[in-house]
């Protein structure tokens, strides 16, 4: 079956004809071996006969089949979908660092050791904290070590009553399961009109019970609390720590510093602000940044310098308090070749520039929506941009459907329903390396999606239309899914 776009989607078994082969073996220079008894082979499991050429077009019309950032526009908002840039990739796969074997004896994988040490001193730079664990995979396991790592610290105070963590209700999700998980109740803090996290309500479980405070600057909402200052300060008062989720790194690199803020630790995302793929869920990365008063509680391991006789010596270290290994071996090695190259080939500069495209970009779309959409909290906003299908939901369409429409535009959904505290939600992080025609294509997009809301809204609530497959039932979709298609 040939569509529209011309691209032919039969499945392989559907290209076969018998006899077909894509591999061409070199002349039998062993012993011959006598073929596997008929009773140890399959009937059923038929193999496709095609030629090479066929499997090179059917994997590459695969490719075509999902969307991605190569390929679209992809403002999915807080999962910070960047611009990759190639030369990460290929430093990953140097031999040198591709071939590695993680059980290498240190002196054999010094050049290795020294990249991560760099990079933990960069991300000690770029944060301003003291010390750096790179063992996370991701965003989620780096809040969960920061809580053991705050934990641990008060365990060692004598300070066992405090057993509370405070969290805005415009927090992401990993937040109060990161919290739960290391044990610690969770208060949850609302937020107030202007979309910040409320001060008094704050204030009032900041007692003897805290442990500390876990924020995202800029939240979720996309809004920099300028209280944060205050706000910190309220919890150190009172005895706590604060923890920062640093998904939202983007609208601050190279412009403020978490720990200037008042952070005593925060995560980074690598495969968010630093440049690693994520479209399909991974790998990543979520190193630790920590206070001084932190860091020997890290997980492990870290990496160490030494120097003697003007050599430097890196090694693997538990730091003395660590919390212990969270991962196999070193962390997501690949990942963090990328963020180390991408830190290097940006330069200070460059990541400077980076947070001034990211609002730029988002202010740009805040002011190209406004009219159309409603604007929850109507402020200048950072990375990303929160608008509500409010009015658009009591036309008869839902923000579900305005994102699903987007996909017949070349453009990949935003981020819905998320955060909660917004009725129909839809969040957008445009990559700051989006050009303004990108930009204007998607305003005018969202306008046009707008007009058929009122003109032909079965054209809306029927979307997506173009793509390989269309609408799902999204629960039957999970509940039993069909992962042959
Ligand atoms: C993505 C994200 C996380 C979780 O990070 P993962 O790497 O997906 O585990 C946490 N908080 C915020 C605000 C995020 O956007």
């Amino acid at each position: 079956m040939t569509r529209s776009d011309g691209m032919d989607r039969r499945t392989l078994m559907e290209r076969s004809v018998t006899g077909r082969v894509g591999a061409n073996l070199p002349a039998l220079d062993v012993p011959p071996q006598p073929a596997l008894d008929a009773a140890l082979l399959r009937d059923e499991l038929r193999m496709p006969e095609v030629t090479e050429p066929q499997v090179v077009r059917y994997f590459t019309l695969l490719s075509h089949l999902n969307f991605s950032i190569d390929t679209n526009f992809y403002p999915l908002g807080s999962c910070t979908m960047k611009y990759n840039p190639k030369v990460n990739d290929e430093m990953a796969f140097l031999p040198g660092f591709a071939g590695l074997h993680p059980r290498q004896p240190p002196e054999t994988v010094q050049g290795a050791l020294k990249l991560l040490h760099t990079l933990q001193g960069y991300l000690a730079e770029i944060t301003g904290t003291k010390g750096v664990g790179l063992a996370p995979l991701a965003g989620a396991q780096g809040e969960f070590c920061g809580m053991l790592m705050i934990r641990a610290l008060l365990l060692d105070r004598g300070e066992t009553q405090r057993t509370t963590v405070a969290i805005p209700d415009s927090a992401h999700g990993t937040n109060p399961a990161s919290a739960a998980m290391a044990g610690f109740q969770v208060v949850t803090i609302p937020s107030d009109s202007r979309g910040n996290m409320d001060m008094e309500a704050l204030k009032a479980v900041a007692d003897s019970g805290l442990a500390g405070l876990m924020i995202t600057q800029p939240n979720t909402l996309g809004l920099f609390n300028t209280n944060i200052l205050e706000l910190c300060d309220t919890v150190h008062r009172a005895g706590g720590l604060v923890y920062a989720d640093g998904a939202n790194m983007n609208a601050l690199l190279g412009r403020a510093k978490p720990a200037d803020l008042g952070f005593d630790v925060v995560h980074l995302n690598l495969h968010k602000t630093f440049t690693t793929p994520h479209g399909g869920g991974g790998p990543g990365a979520g190193p630790v940044c920590a206070s001084e008063e932190l860091t020997p509680y890290l997980p492990a391991p870290v990496v160490e310098r030494s120097d003697s006789d003007g050599r430097e010596t890196f090694s693997l270290a538990e730091p003395p308090k660590s919390i212990g290994r969270v991962s196999g071996f070193h962390g997501n090695f690949g990942v963090l070749v990328r963020a180390y190259t991408y830190i290097r080939s940006m330069g200070n500069t460059g990541l400077t520039e980076v947070s001034g495209n990211a609002v730029l970009n988002a202010n740009y779309l805040l002011q190209g929506l406004r009219d159309t959409y409603h604007v929850p909290y109507d402020r200048r906003c950072m990375h990303e941009v929160v608008v509500s299908a409010r009015d658009q939901k009591a036309r008869g369409v839902r923000g579900l459907d305005i994102a699903k429409r987007l996909l017949d535009y070349g453009i990949h959904a935003p981020t819905m329903y998320f955060p909660l505290i917004v009725d129909e939600t839809l969040m957008i992080e445009p990559t700051e390396t989006e050009s303004r025609e990108t930009l204007d294509a998607f305003i005018e997009a969202m306008r046009a999606i707008d007009r058929e809301v009122t003109e032909d809204p079965d054209l809306v609530t029927g979307a997506p239309h173009t793509t390989p497959v269309s609408r799902l039932d999204e629960v039957r979709a999970a509940r039993q899914p069909d992962l042959r298609g």
